[in-house]
């Protein structure tokens, strides 16, 4: 289910001003401890109707297809239908007011990535607080990402990208999935590490980003191996590098990009489930649980780990991990955002 034009109603028009070092942004990682705060008393039979997992970006992009791996297994535990909504727009910010605005009742849940923590430094009038509008419910993976080229783009390596968009900076187009999208500042690192200022194109996910790379329709861009292995694997489109320290073994062919020559490009995806704030704390906790389930579902398990990623521990999985690391993060994003003088307007 698709509901697209509301949301797209609320889609702001944001100006990004200026691109330095983001680099330090990459060196975050997650944590444990906190509190796991929340509000309200026991809710007995929770759920008791259906409930509707947020999906802040298009049908068939990496969060999509994160969302739907552990929808199933979710449900199954919880003993209730789970039903996926994209609600698409402004760097997954749109779908993100829209459950901040919702009933704190369990039955709509967020699915969202580090875009969560870059928010509130790219853009004015947010319209929630991180830590304030949401409770967290769990950490769920964390995922590479790769730089990615329609399949005739010249370059053959990722030295050769370098040079050939320095060459060609007014005619070259890097797409993402709007201002603070793991796109977006995965382009932003790279466009830092090269020296180069490209025109960006955005769309509401890197699901019909990738539909036009494959199409020839954008030159290149960075996104998740949740989203790209299939078509790498494929040859569909041509693959420069891994935004990891390490390989990944779905991709063996693939070089890091600090073994192609580009160390600071280095950036990794993580996601985290959220309700409103002032949801029971019962309801959290199943919450909870049932995602510790399906991240521990074999399923699940082997579906990450073909398309370059695994569950996150199950330690991890919780609200108190989940809150650690969104702290940690914001503060992260919120200086290196400042330090490199990037706007919204
Ligand atoms: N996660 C986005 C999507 O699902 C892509 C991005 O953040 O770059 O489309």
């Amino acid at each position: 289910m698709r509901t697209t034009s509301r949301y797209r109603a609320a889609a702001r028009t944001i100006a990004v001003i200026g691109v330095v070092s983001l680099a330090a942004a990459c060196a975050g990682s997650g944590g444990t401890g906190g509190e796991g705060a929340t509000t309200g008393g026991a809710t007995g039979g929770y759920p008791e109707q259906n409930i509707t997992f947020v999906v802040p970006f298009s049908a068939g992009g990496p969060t999509d297809t994160v969302t739907r791996m552990i929808a199933d297994p979710m449900a199954a535990k919880l003993g209730a239908k789970i039903v996926v909504q994209n609600a698409e727009g402004a760097g997954g910010t749109v779908g993100a007011g829209e459950v901040a605005r919702a009933e704190p009742d369990g039955y709509t849940v967020l699915m969202h990535h580090i875009g969560m923590s870059t928010a509130p430094a790219l853009y004015k009038d947010l319209g929630y607080k991180p830590l304030e509008s949401f409770q967290m419910v769990g950490l769920v993976t964390e995922v590479p990402m790769t730089v990615v080229a329609r399949k005739d783009f010249p370059p053959a390596s990722l030295k050769d990208l370098v040079t050939y968009v320095k060459a060609n900076a007014s005619k070259v187009t890097l797409a993402n999935a709007g201002i603070g999208a793991a796109s977006h500042l995965c382009g932003l690192l790279f466009q830092t590490a090269a020296g180069v200022k490209l025109q960006e194109v955005p769309y509401e996910g890197t699901g019909p980003a990738l539909t036009d790379l494959v199409g020839g329709q954008v030159d290149f861009m960075c996104d998740q191996t949740t989203n790209t292995s299939g078509q790498i694997s494929a040859g569909e489109v041509k693959a420069y590098a891994v935004t990891t320290p390490e390989r990944v073994k779905s991709l063996p062919d693939l070089p890091t990009t600090a073994e192609a020559g580009l160390p600071q490009l280095e950036v990794s995806v993580w996601h985290g489930l959220y309700v409103p704030a002032g949801t029971p704390q019962d309801v959290v906790q199943k919450l909870s649980d049932a995602l510790k389930a399906a991240l521990a579902d074999q399923k699940v398990v082997d579906q990450m780990a073909k398309l370059g990623t695994a569950p996150v521990p199950a330690e991890d999985a919780t609200p108190q991990a989940h809150k650690a690391k969104l702290e940690e993060q914001l503060a992260t994003w919120a200086k290196v955002i400042a330090d490199a003088g990037v706007k919204a307007s």
